[in-house]
């Protein structure tokens, strides 16, 4: 990883905070170590994308296989890892997701995942890990200004069968209840992110509270409908406030739900609570979060299913397929000029998708159109349907790899044609050959400025 700069804590630069009512009531005696907890530098910590980094060493996360604690903040921006998605920064306490897939049990091989509010990708990299290989994962973010970190960080990290919708969470209801697993990190009124984020405590009130509850209960209310019978629901907020958390979960208890236990051990200094589990800094080493699992009774059956379209291959897409490791295994879709790659038992559900919401991209973005062809996307140097012998690599050590990733060409004597560009082994982007350079493909919006 790359050089180290000392920690500034944002909340260091904060007036001294005082805790919202209900939780100092909650907390009791607690409060004044909450209260201190939050004046500390908040931990760093990263989960490595175990697809793309063998090696996980450093200071583990109990709760999550590839959670791992760093002694001090890196300098991200300049690790080449973490452009190709070798792992994802994110707090502990998020990570405790991990935890409530293990009390699922075994998904069924072809479980369909949909992450409802996953901008910016924190949690849907974590499903993408840890979904069965032949699993679909759809993710979803309705907030406009959050797609584009949400596509970013979900085709860097590089998994196949990912759907990116922008849909509001009521768009999918004419799909009925087709979803396995559905994860609702909701809107919250961020109490959890005091520490870390100054304007979580600027824009905080009483009336925050109330708002982001009623929401919450219409974004349940809907995730509920979209759930197969026997299918789990992961809950969770960034937030204490019991509007927020218990009294959500119960809401989908009065409607049928079947609470689970997320199982956790007593040193993480996890709280169980009457409907989840709660994370305070003071006793974990992590940020502010809630947590709850429930079940959809399997006789809760009610009418739905999806809708199976169907979609000509664009012509062309032959060459693209080509370019695949499971050339015969794969559909092409085209969406919006760019075809992308999706498993095939998973093509009638992506473009029902398409027919239904707002999709962003219906599977991997595997070519864009150029002149009379195909140029292969970005994202598909970083992902694992990319078939590596079907382009001439280009291995780029670290300072070479910065210099791609802020958009410069690369000197060359006589180079043609399309390569793909990789770092440690890992694919990054493409370079076209123009003679006397290589023009470098890496998209402008990931440009890093930093020197
Ligand atoms: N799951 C994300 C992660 O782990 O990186 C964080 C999600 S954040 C806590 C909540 C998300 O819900 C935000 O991206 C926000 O834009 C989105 N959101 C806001 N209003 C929403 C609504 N009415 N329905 C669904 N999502 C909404």
């Amino acid at each position: 990883m790359a050089a180290r700069r000392p920690v500034k804590s944002k909340a260091s630069r904060q007036a001294p905070l005082e805790l919202p009512p209900h939780v100092a009531g909650l907390l009791g005696a607690e409060a004044a170590d909450l209260l201190h907890a939050l004046h500390q530098p908040p931990p760093v910590s990263i989960r490595w994308n175990p697809a793309k980094h063998k090696a996980a060493d450093g200071e583990q996360v109990p709760w999550c296989d590839q959670g791992r604690y760093l002694p001090e903040r890196p300098v991200f921006t300049l690790d080449p890892l973490l452009h190709s998605g070798a792992y994802y920064v994110q707090e502990a306490a998020s990570m405790l997701l991990e935890q409530a897939l293990e009390a699922c049990g075994p998904l069924p091989s072809d479980a369909v995942v949909l992450d409802l509010c996953a901008a910016p990708g924190g949690k849907s990299t974590h499903l993408a890990a840890l979904l069965p290989r032949q699993a679909l994962l759809i993710s979803n973010e309705v907030v406009r200004a959050r797609q584009a970190p949400l596509t970013e960080n979900l085709w860097k990290w590089g998994r196949h069968d990912c759907v990116v919708t922008a849909a509001d969470p009521q768009d999918f209801l004419p799909l009925g209840p087709f979803c396995d697993l559905l994860v609702v990190d909701a809107p919250c009124s961020g109490e959890g992110m005091f520490r870390k984020d100054p304007h979580a405590r600027n824009q905080w009130g009483p009336n925050l509270v109330r708002t982001c509850a009623e929401r919450q209960s219409a974004i349940l209310g809907h995730a509920w409908n979209l759930l197969k019978p026997g299918g789990y629901l992961v809950y969770s907020t960034c937030t204490w406030e019991p509007a927020e958390n218990e009294d959500q979960v119960e809401g989908l208890v009065r409607n049928g739900a079947e609470l689970l236990q997320i199982p956790v051990q007593g040193q993480w200094g996890v709280v169980q609570s009457a409907a989840g589990i709660r994370c305070y800094p003071h006793r974990v080493r992590g940020e502010g979060f809630f947590m709850a699992l429930v079940r959809k009774p399997m006789e809760a059956m009610g009418p739905g299913g999806t809708t199976t379209l169907g979609r000509p291959m664009p012509a062309g897409a032959d060459s693209v397929r080509q370019w695949l490791r499971d050339r015969e295994g794969s559909v092409l879709l085209e969406h919006r000029s760019v075809l992308h790659a999706i498993s095939r038992p998973w093509a009638p559900l992506a473009a029902a998708l398409a027919g239904t919401v707002q999709v962003l991209a219906p599977g991997i973005p595997a070519a864009l159109h150029k002149g009379d062809g195909w140029q292969p996307h970005p994202a598909l140097a970083l992902n694992a349907v990319l078939d590596h012998g079907a382009f001439p690599a280009m291995d780029l050590g670290r300072e070479q790899a910065l210099r791609y990733l802020r958009g410069e060409a690369m000197p060359a004597t006589g180079a043609s044609g399309t390569a793909l560009v990789r770092c440690n082994g890992l694919g990054l982007g493409w370079a076209n050959g123009a003679g006397n350079r290589w023009n470098n493909l890496w998209p402008a919006e990931w440009r890093i400025r930093m020197r």
